[in-house]
């Protein structure tokens, strides 16, 4: 079973860093970034450390 860090809490089960059992990410930190030049909403950011999962 992945590791769940309780401080990264994440829904992105599609995502291989996802911990799986629980709602929460494995890795020991994320990037968070965003694709727009003047981000307003939080539609607007992105976690950067998304990797799809196969
Ligand atoms: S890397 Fe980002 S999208 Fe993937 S599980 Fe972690 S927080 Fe969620």
């Amino acid at each position: 079973m992945e590791k769940a860090n309780r401080s990264i809490h994440c829904t992105v089960t599609s995502c291989t860093n996802h911990c799986k059992s629980e709602d929460y990410c494995s890795l020991d930190s994320i990037q968070v970034g965003s694709h727009e030049c003047n981000p307003t909403m939080d539609q607007c950011t992105d976690c950067q450390s998304f990797a799809k999962k196969n």
